[in-house]
């Protein structure tokens, strides 16, 4: 029997979690998406659920957690594609090595199954990484998806348990306790409203647009690349050294060592990031860009710059590029894992957490959900 009734409005992955969570406690469930399908920050993304980077404490508990869930989800829905593939931070230099050493040496290390490697090691743990490397860690926790999939997998599986429903090309416009009111005027109740909006942080009225417009939220956008499929077979995820200056896990006294970054890739918060696609496919990014309003082009020299980077990190030619995009997600400015609040009786927003949204969803919605049921 159900305990309830939930509207959950946005369908990327922040509400998937939470309709799925919903319905693991028994509530029906019913999901509003703008988009005729969602094309924003969860399927734009690496799809990495990366423990490796996640700071000390809150944090990093939720990471470890949402690892567990992900295994879950995709014990329910294979059709996400998670695999434990972990990960390796390479260090192209001594001072880069330096903060893995001291990184390694850390009590929660062991948690996220931190192991330092050197050259050889790196090579062992991962043969298609042959490039400019003088060693790496290896971190055994970290997983991977696939953004496209994951969406269309948990819906279908929570669409065949009944008591879900998925309406897409659906805008909330109004949005207060009990009810959602969507763009087609068609009323929607629930003893619960989630709003999980991603990087929309204007658009509803109330509660809901007097909490986003308060709140200590940014927006970041992101280039990101994808080639054809590779021949060889990259058997982890691969990031380099500047990833450590953006990653909290990695604010050790070492990193003041790093070498400064170019003045031009610095500008635009680049580092390396490297996935491979199911398919073979190798996603490639990133950048960080925080001024408004955004550009509408992306920039080619950031392109170029991460395809050399990643072919001196590799030692080989990477395909051509199929596919280039920009995303941008929503990012809490202050120490909060997640933007979250109960704005008005029975109406909760969640959204905030930055470029580690896919990585946390599963534990955020089971922390909001932990809040709802008290
Ligand atoms: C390029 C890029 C790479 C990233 N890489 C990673 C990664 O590898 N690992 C990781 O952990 N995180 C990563 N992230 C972050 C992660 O993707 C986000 O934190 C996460 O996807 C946010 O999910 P969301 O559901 O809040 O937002 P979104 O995916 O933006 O979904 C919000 C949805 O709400 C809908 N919506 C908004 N307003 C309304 C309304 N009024 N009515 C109905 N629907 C509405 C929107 O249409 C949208 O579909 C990355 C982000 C980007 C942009």
């Amino acid at each position: 029997m159900s305990r309830g009734r939930v509207v959950i409005v946005g369908g990327g992955v922040i509400g998937t979690m939470h309709a799925r969570e919903g319905r693991r406690r028994d509530f029906e469930v019913v999901q509003l998406e703008a988009d005729e399908g969602p094309r924003r920050a969860s399927v734009r993304n690496f799809g990495l659920v990366w423990v490796s980077g996640r700071a000390v404490g809150a944090e990093l508990a939720a990471g470890l957690r949402a690892r567990e869930l992900w295994e879950e989800v995709a014990a329910e829905a294979p059709g996400i594609g998670f695999r434990a593939d972990g990960s390796i931070t390479v260090a192209t230099d001594e001072a880069e090595l330096a903060v893995m050493k001291e990184v390694a040496a850390r009590r929660d290390a062991a948690e996220r199954q931190f192991e330092l490697l050197d050259a050889a090691g790196v090579a062992a743990a991962n043969p298609a990484v042959r490039g400019e490397v003088v060693g790496g860690l290896l971190c055994r926790r970290d997983g991977v998806v696939e953004p496209g999939s994951v969406l269309p997998a948990v819906r279908e599986r929570l669409v065949g348990g009944g008591g879900y429903r998925w309406m897409a090309g659906r805008r909330a416009v109004a949005v207060g306790t009990g009810a959602v009111v969507d763009h087609r005027g068609e009323r929607h109740e629930g003893d619960v409203v989630v709003v999980c909006p991603g990087a929309a942080h204007v658009g509803l009225g109330g509660a809901v647009g007097a909490a986003l417009a308060g709140a200590p939220l940014r927006r970041c956008r992101l280039q990101m690349m994808q080639t054809t499929p590779a021949t060889q077979r990259l058997v982890t995820s691969v990031a380099d050294g500047d990833s450590m200056r953006y990653y909290p896990a990695f604010d050790v006294p070492a990193r003041h060592g790093l070498a400064a970054p170019a003045e031009e890739t610095a500008a635009f918060g680049m580092q390396l990031l490297l996935v491979q696609r199911r398919g073979g496919e190798l996603t490639i990014g990133d950048t960080h860009v925080y001024d408004e309003p955004f550009d509408f082009a992306v920039e080619e020299f950031l392109y170029e710059r991460l395809r050399a980077r990643a072919e001196a990190v590799l030692g080989w030619r990477i395909p051509p590029v199929a596919r280039r995009w920009a995303g941008v997600y929503s990012a809490a400015t202050d120490d909060r894992v997640c933007f979250r609040e109960e704005v008005e009786p029975g109406v909760v927003v969640v959204t905030g957490a930055a470029g580690r949204g896919m990585t946390l969803s599963p534990a955020m919605a089971e922390q909001t959900w932990e809040e709802l049921c008290r």
